[in-house]
């Protein structure tokens, strides 16, 4: 994904947050001659074989911001440098917890979007909104440990009668960093301003009510721009820190509209305004929507050609991310990351059995060793280019 932060250059992203919604992220710099994204490309290019320098250029640099978490304090910065040296020595014990968690709050959602499973009706789970007494459950065996908590997985999360309040408790335990998406239909300024939550990102699928219910079906674009704008409106009267992003989900129906998206969105006096490369399943999918314009594709172009759909970059048996978090279902079921929404590899339940016990059990253990090995043949890692370490907040 590209960002085009045109208020924030130091915007920070929970690059999987977006996954689900049909985007992936990345934060894209000003041109140098050869874009960075390109460079990016080269590096991972030459990576890519290479899995004990893959392990070593990432775990060195997760050590760094590991230190720089401990030097400011931030909570999890001890768990991130133990992890940090489980990185480094790829084995399938984690020395430290996962100090990122994606938690669902509901799996259900109004909107109908077409490459989402949730949209799509092809979850396989049963619909549920998470109840607060779970959620607590859940908060107080995550929280103390915990750095970033991503409100949001599957299912838009302000259907979650609860959400505000759930939101309050998680800030409550301390976590310092709590962010979650919505497409914004349902979002009440008010209280999520006063839930305490650290950042929200509103995201929407064009600028005219005709682009945006190509893919956000059943969305009203007014009634999210007006929650949007309340959502600004009560920050400014609250004085409050919260950071209010929105994205554009790109994609061939609506491209034309990303200059008017930036402009629109600079003039509301959002935070951040970022433009989405958005995630396909398959390549009828990638023909109907991926944009014209191939650098907003996280897809290899050549291999698109032939048929084949797949990353521009393919992991060497390797990713960071599974050392740092843990994804979470609505009924406490954990899964690696949020690639996994139909829940293929569900490692344990935080609400019967303890973090220690799923974080390095047998299943998780499992898992590793198979992405140390074989990759490629886990079926949720086939579309993905694995994630960096998580930063620390
Ligand atoms: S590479 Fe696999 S385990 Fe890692 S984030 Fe992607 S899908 Fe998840």
């Amino acid at each position: 994904m590209k960002i085009l932060d045109i208020f924030r250059p130091d915007t920070k992203q929970n690059s999987q947050t977006e996954t689900n919604s049909a985007s992936n992220s990345c934060l894209v710099t000003p041109s140098l001659g050869i874009s960075p994204a390109k460079l990016r490309g080269k590096l991972r290019d030459y990576l890519k074989k290479r899995r004990p320098a893959f392990r070593l250029i990432y775990g060195l640099r997760a050590l760094r911001e590991g230190m720089r978490g401990l030097i400011l304090r931030k909570r999890g910065s001890g768990d991130h440098l133990k992890s940090s040296v489980s990185l480094l020595l790829g084995g399938e014990r984690v020395l430290g917890r996962p100090m990122n968690v994606t938690i669902e709050p509901t799996n259900a959602c109004n909107l109908g979007c077409p490459i989402c499973e949730t949209g799509a009706k092809v979850l396989g789970r049963p619909t549920g909104h998470m109840s607060l007494n779970n959620f607590q459950i859940i908060m107080d065996k995550i929280a103390p440990h915990t750095n970033t908590l991503m409100f949001y997985f599957m299912g838009e999360p302000f259907l979650n009668k609860d959400a505000y309040d759930m939101i309050r408790y998680a800030k409550s335990k301390g976590i310092p960093f709590i962010t979650t998406c919505t497409n914004g239909d349902f979002a009440n300024g008010e209280k999520v301003v006063k839930s305490g939550i650290d950042e929200v990102s509103f995201q929407i699928g064009g600028m005219t009510q005709e682009t945006h219910q190509i893919y956000r079906i059943n969305s009203n674009l007014a009634r999210v721009i007006g929650n949007l704008k309340e959502t600004i409106r009560w920050k400014n009267e609250q004085h409050s820190k919260i950071r209010i992003a929105s994205g554009f989900i790109l994609m061939k129906h609506n491209e034309h509209e990303v200059e008017l998206f930036l402009k629109t969105m600079k003039d509301l006096g959002v935070d951040s305004a970022v433009v989405i490369d958005p995630c396909v399943r398959t390549h009828e999918e990638g023909l109907q929507y991926l944009p014209t314009d191939e650098n907003h594709w996280y897809y290899d172009p050549q291999a698109f050609k032939t048929g084949v759909l797949k990353p521009r970059f393919l992991p060497p048996n390797e990713c960071p991310w599974i050392y740092y978090s843990l994804s979470i279902h609505v009924n406490g079921s954990v899964v690696p990351c949020c690639r996994d929404p139909l829940g293929k590899h569900i490692m344990g339940n935080l609400l019967t059995e303890s973090l220690d016990e799923i974080w390095n059990g047998v299943k998780y253990r499992e898992f590793r060793k198979q992405l140390h090995s074989d990759q490629g043949q886990i079926n949720i890692c086939r579309l993905c280019s694995s994630y960096s370490p998580s930063p620390i907040q």
